[in-house]
């Protein structure tokens, strides 16, 4: 159901969107996606022409910030407020990048190296997760344009490899964009889905997803299985893409056309200026057989042959990688069903046919490489919406989850990259004589001590009869199903005592919702016990309705007239208050009945024995 709100501002009602939009938030650029009309599309920049929107955040002067494309002009000119690779410092700390730290052009903080990363614009300091979500603010702005209406949720894809403070650090991106990140999907997944590999229900497939893109390379194997999705391997280089191509042309122009070494590390616009020379060079060299130009008026020139012999030691590299990742998955080439290709520099020849040859088969590589992953993520958003039914999409689980024992230490019951759904369970016992409570608090993450994972929520298993201390047997039981909701079971083996709770355990609840679901449940709860009083209290008086008329008819020789006219003008308050809803009334009603017939059974009773004594009655 679509939402209404007013924009003040500009005096309009502003829709909210119910469309669940896929975000590849990526190294170089990014992209947003959404389904439309059944298709999956990336979203184009106002002029209808570009998809990528370049992972570049700019700060002016003044303090506001440049995105995209405007950001990445100012690349050369000012490279000390211009942020690129962002994704390269998501959930890392200073000690984790700083063998790397040269080859980035800002200034990264290395006030605490075991803290996150911050990074330094002028007098200000920004986290990774700050920097990214204006990239991500930015792609919410260009799909909101485009639909007219407020983007709320979104997919997000990571790489594979990516770890839980990574993957967290994406989560919490979103969050400050003002997208409530219903899941983190790995990138390779994405790319498969794209192409419908893994979309039918009873599909069991090996792919290899080989992803080149401008700064990094990956390779991954997948296991799909009736919809469930297992990285076994991923293996890669994270200095490896584009821009090496970029830098073997750039090399071999100097060195053939003598161009000035000097001139080229200290001015930097005549270095940008070669820089985009050889990229398109490149990207020419994707459809034709020879690029030719002119540097300050000289005339240059580079053949496909000559590039295919410059760059073939880092195709070479990337080949070598895909025999690790297969190596590490136990999985020999034949075994490989599909190969799927992503990422801009895929689209270079030598590139498709070195890894066509190499898995001995025809690569997918009729989507756009750029626009893969996007597309993919939306198909997953789609599916999450509820929108394609006959579908469960599955995947594995991105953090352990396990209960709190004994001072504050994590019990893993289900690990993390666990296919789901799983089910999983250990035994516990007490730690007091007679204990009869057990506190099960049920967390997420990889930490040791609970404190430092995230709470999912907490339940008392009661009614445990008291036994020594170490002897009761109690078996928690962790059920997670397709959707990600865990369904934890307790039960007292000894004595069978048992309680089932739900918790939601997958990425998918923004801070106000949680709390909202709470007060519900809180609210709920009040309601439902309000509820509960009344049934049971109608329960118990029908009963006693049934017992007063049996009475009646058993008994009512023994009883004077008056006596059986109040018993049955009782008996009728007694029903009347049962159509109503007020517990109070019922239970009065209840009391007065009897209060009035209990002398009576007692002297009913009395009479009734002595008859049987005196052996009238059997
Ligand atoms: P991505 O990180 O996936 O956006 O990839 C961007 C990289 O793809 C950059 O290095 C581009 O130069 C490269 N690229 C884009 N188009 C082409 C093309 N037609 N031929 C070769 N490389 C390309």
């Amino acid at each position: 159901m679509a939402k209404f709100a007013i924009n003040l501002k500009k005096g309009t009602i502003a829709k909210d969107s119910d469309v669940i939009v896929g975000i590849d938030l990526g190294t170089t650029n990014s992209l947003v996606a959404y389904i439309k009309d059944g298709e999956s599309v990336a979203v184009k920049d106002e002029n209808g022409k570009n998809t990528l929107v370049p992972s570049v955040v700019h700060f002016k002067a003044d303090g506001s910030t440049l995105v995209g494309e405007e950001a990445k002009q100012k690349l050369v000119t000012e490279p000390e407020n211009t942020i690129y690779s962002v994704k390269r410092l998501m959930g890392k700390s200073f000690n984790d990048v700083e063998s790397v730290e040269q080859y980035f052009g800002y200034k990264i903080i290395n006030e605490d190296e075991d803290k996150l990363v911050k990074v330094r614009v002028g007098d200000k300091f920004y986290t990774p997760i700050e920097l990214s979500s204006f990239i991500l603010e930015s792609l919410k702005k260009r799909i909101e344009k485009v639909l007219d209406a407020t983007v709320r949720k979104a997919v997000i894809t990571v790489p594979a490899y990516f770890n839980d403070a990574q993957r967290q650090a994406t989560r919490d991106a979103g969050k400050l964009a003002g997208l409530d990140v219903l899941r983190i999907v790995n990138e390779p997944m994405a790319a498969s889905l794209a192409y419908g590999i893994g979309l039918k229900a009873d599909e069991t497939k090996t792919i290899a997803v080989y992803d080149l893109g401008g700064g990094t390379f990956d390779i991954s194997i997948l296991q799909i299985d009736n919809g469930i999705f297992e990285v076994l391997s991923t293996n890669g280089d994270t200095f490896l893409g584009g821009d090496d191509f970029d830098r073997a042309i750039i090399d071999y122009w100097v060195d053939t056309y003598n161009i000035d070494k000097e001139l080229l590390s200290t001015d930097k616009n005549f270095s940008q200026k070669v820089r985009l020379l050889a990229e398109e060079a490149k990207k020419v060299l994707s459809s034709t057989d020879t690029f030719k130009s002119e540097i300050n008026g000289l005339n240059i020139e580079i053949t496909l042959e000559k590039f295919n012999e410059l760059v073939q030691p880092l195709v070479n590299r990337t080949i070598k990688a895909c025999k690790n990742a297969l190596k590490d998955a136990e999985i020999n080439v034949p075994e490989i069903d599909s190969v799927v290709m992503v990422g801009g520099s895929t689209r270079i020849p030598l590139v498709k046919s070195s890894v066509a040859t190499f898995f001995g088969k025809e690569v997918n590589d009729s989507l756009n490489p750029d626009e893969v992953v996007a597309k993919g993520a939306a198909i997953q958003a789609d599916v999450l919406a509820g929108n394609n039914k006959n579908l469960l999409l599955i995947d594995i689980t991105p953090l352990s989850l396990g209960i709190e024992t004994v001072g504050g230490l994590m019990d893993t019951i289900i690990p993390r990259n666990s296919k789901v759904p799983n089910r999983s369970a250990r035994q516990y016992t007490t730690s007091v004589d007679g204990q009869t409570k057990l506190k099960v608090a049920v967390f997420q993450g990889e930490r040791d001590l609970v404190t430092h994972n995230r709470k999912l929520g907490e339940f008392i298993l009661t009614g445990i009869p008291p036994m020594p201390m170490g002897l009761p047997k109690i078996e928690i039981q962790f059920i997670l199903d397709a959707d990600g909701i865990l369904k934890v079971k307790a039960k007292e083996l000894r004595s069978g005592v048992e309680q089932t709770v739900e918790m939601r355990s997958q990425y998918g609840l923004s801070e106000e919702e949680m709390a909202e679901m709470l007060i519900d449940s809180i609210q709920n709860a009040q309601s439902d016990m309000a509820k509960r009083a009344v049934l049971e209290a109608k329960n118990e008086a029908n009963n006693i309705i049934r017992s007063a008329e049996k009475f009646l008819e058993q008994n009512g020789r023994l009883l004077t007239e008056e006596e059986i006219a109040t018993t049955q003008s009782l008996t009728t308050a007694l029903k009347k208050s049962v159509e109503g809803e007020d517990k109070d009334v019922i239970n009065q009603a209840m009391d007065d009945l009897n209060q009035f017939t209990s002398p009576l059974a007692h002297r009913a009773m009395d009479v009734n024995i002595k008859e049987a004594m005196s052996g009238r009655k059997v």
